[in-house]
């Protein structure tokens, strides 16, 4: 849909740091493009959804598994204390394209932050301080290798 930010995403019509990371048969892998830290992924569906209760059987099927394999990729490659998987997607209170924010979570970082869970979160959109696009590109490459892609 366009002038849905998700979807001119993955169309191109609004530019990608880092790339398409990976893409199964419903879902798509991507760095985020908000203030959050590096590694944070972003999962969102292909098709233009904006509840998760409005997921068809087959995008559904999908996810569980899709989310357990980044996140266990976000371990390996960030070494994190923990990751978070949250979904909000409800942009100025209006609901948006559904999609997760899978983000490792280390020590360093909540140190930096002085908080965690969703404080660590609000605290970094407080600041709104995106991750230098180098840096973006690299670990999205890496992320890619992880994956196979
Ligand atoms: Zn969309």
């Amino acid at each position: 849909m366009e002038g849905c930010l998700a979807c001119d995403l993955v169309t191109g019509r609004v530019e990608l740091p880092g790339g398409q990371i990976l893409a199964t048969e419903h879902w798509i892998v991507e760095h985020t493009i908000g203030p959050l830290s590096l590694g944070t992924l972003i999962v969102k569906p292909k098709r233009h959804v904006v509840h998760f209760w409005e997921l068809d059987e087959p995008e559904a099927t999908e996810i569980g598994p899709l989310l357990r394999r980044v996140s266990a990729i976000l371990a390996d490659l960030a070494q994190p204390e923990q990751v978070y998987v949250a979904l909000w997607s409800h942009a100025g209170g209006v609901p948006v394209h559904i999609h997760f924010v899978v983000q490792p979570v280390t020590r360093t970082l909540m140190d930096s932050i002085g908080d965690y869970g969703p404080h660590l979160q609000v605290a970094l959109f407080d600041a709104g301080v995106t991750p230098p696009r180098d840096e973006i590109e690299r670990f999205a490459e890496r992320a890619r290798t992880a994956f196979g892609a």
